[in-house]
């Protein structure tokens, strides 16, 4: 999975800012948003909308109805349906918004959850505008287009807030259903000699793509040590042992499993990235018998062949050891 790094996320603030400012106009981006590997047989599917409150089930509408405007038709149904929508208040305070796609025969949908997080979304102020830019993100997951680059004017920009649906998005959604569909029986059969795993998409708030100095205040510990167990190695789950090699923050238990995740709303994803052996940082809050990281991929950080040099997760970014270091 790819995510924004942070200089590149500086230049979206940026463009922002001049498109607000009124000083310049940034220019659209031109080329198709990419392609995840999956689609639905034609442009139209069913959703079944599970959100608790009117509130999120009018942020839904709006972005059903903007794609649907777009050429995807997008149909409500109070039946059940492969693909739910949904708030849900996670703790978890990175990601904005979650795509989870099951498609076990690599390009035929069986499943789609996808979730707005409602309390960051009302933490960092987000709009109903903003918020529904976000689902509508989602659905552009869910009916398969991927994150377009860090910088771009698109509604799969990573970190998006600000953009609706734009033409290079509705060029990758028919770069998609402009191609023949292979069928659904014919894939089908093959999902038994080809079962790939479910397919998480993160969505970030620019804002809380963390750097080192965030995490360190908000973990309660921070513990660099070596990988000496993942077990449990599923979709939404994924325990793990380390050996301390040194506490950076607070108190470590190594008797404590870290657990990534725990539920379908929270991706195991890059924990799966985690080997046994490999050396990582982990910024870590206390959940009683187990630890959680405090920001999914964001707070997880493994040591790169440079020496005291560690690789973010989540961005790819690179930080020293020192970073770490209080005070
Ligand atoms: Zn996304």
């Amino acid at each position: 999975m790819d995510y924004p790094s942070f200089s590149k996320l500086l230049l979206v603030g940026f463009a922002i800012g001049t498109i607000f400012g009124g000083t310049s106009i940034q220019a659209a981006t031109i080329h198709p948003t990419p392609q995840h590997a999956w689609r639905y047989s034609q442009k139209s599917a069913w959703y079944h909308d599970d959100s608790t409150s009117k509130y999120y089930r009018q942020v839904w509408d709006k972005a059903n109805a903007t794609w649907s405007k777009k050429g995807f038709n997008w149909k409500k149904t109070k039946g059940s349906s492969k693909t739910t929508v949904k708030n849900v208040k996670s703790n978890d305070i990175a990601w904005v918004g979650m795509t989870w796609t099951n498609n076990p025969s690599g390009m035929y949908i069986h499943k789609n959850l996808v979730v707005v997080n409602q309390t960051l979304l009302n933490k960092l102020r987000y709009t109903k505008q903003q918020q529904i830019n976000v689902a509508a993100h989602e659905l552009g997951h869910a009916l398969g287009i991927h994150h377009n680059h860090d910088n771009s004017i698109s509604v799969m920009n990573p970190a998006n807030r600000y953009y609706g649906i734009q033409n290079c998005d509705v060029a990758g959604m028919k770069k998609i259903y402009s191609k023949k569909y292979v069928g659904r029986s014919k894939l089908k059969s093959l999902a038994t000699t080809n079962v790939s795993r479910g397919f998480v998409s993160h969505d970030y708030a620019s804002e809380t793509i963390k750097q080192p100095a965030a995490l360190k205040l908000q973990a309660k510990t921070i513990v660099r040590a070596k990988v000496a167990q993942v077990s449990d190695d599923q979709d939404f789950y994924s325990r793990i042992k380390l050996q301390q090699v040194e506490v950076l923050k607070g108190k470590f238990d190594a008797n404590k499993n870290v657990r990534q995740s725990g539920n379908s709303f929270n991706d195991v994803a890059d924990s799966q990235v985690l080997k046994t052996g490999e050396e990582v940082i982990l910024a870590l809050a206390d959940n009683g018998d187990h630890y959680l990281p405090v920001a999914s991929g964001n707070s997880i950080f493994v040591a790169t062949a440079q020496a005291n040099s560690y690789q973010q997760l989540s961005t790819g970014l690179h930080f020293e050891l020192a970073d770490f270091n209080l005070n």
